[in-house]
């Protein structure tokens, strides 16, 4: 059995493996504008974020992160709503060029493609998922996608 499969606990193809229709409307800002949403954060989107902001890895980390219970880093929420810090007014991401790989895989996220009926649950918040615009998303983009997560996930502890 391939990693993969193993991941979804099935010798079977995963039902989204021949695509989904899919697109991110623009100004929706629904998946950021979530109170209590947290970002694990790759040690890459870490040094990218800090790279962009021209401040040091260490300075964007003690300024703009929280640790996870386990002590991963995660983005930090605004204290006032519990949205996430580069979520403006307008629902747009402030540092869209280079937000952390799990904004990016969304919805391709594990627990979301996890069953048909997830995914359904999925489309209440992202309507992007068989928007009239929508386009085909082929099985091998979203495995890139659902590994970036993972990789994410996994998160990283120390500098
Ligand atoms: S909720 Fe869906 S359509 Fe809206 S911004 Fe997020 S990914 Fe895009
Ligand atoms: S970093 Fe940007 S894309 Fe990610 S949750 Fe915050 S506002 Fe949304």
């Amino acid at each position: 059995m391939s990693g993969w499969k193993r991941r979804f606990g099935s010798r079977e193809a995963p039902w989204w493996e021949s695509g989904v229709n899919f697109i991110c409307v623009p100004d929706c800002g629904r998946c950021c504008d979530e109170p209590g949403g947290i970002v694990y954060l790759s040690r890459e989107d870490a040094e990218r974020i800090a790279k962009h902001l021209k401040v040091s890895l260490k300075q964007w980390l003690s300024e703009n992160c929280r640790t996870s219970f386990d002590g991963r880093f995660v983005l930090e929420s605004k204290p006032e709503d519990g949205r996430c810090i580069y979520l403006t007014g307008e629902k747009t991401c402030s540092i869209y060029e280079v937000k952390p790989a799990q904004c990016s895989a969304f919805p391709f996220w594990r627990e979301n493609l996890v069953s048909g009926r997830a995914w359904e649950k999925t489309k209440e918040l992202c309507p992007g998922i068989d928007h009239v615009d929508a386009i085909e998303i082929h099985g091998d983009s979203i495995k890139l996608n659902l590994e970036a997560d993972r990789i994410a996930e996994k998160g990283f502890r120390f500098i």
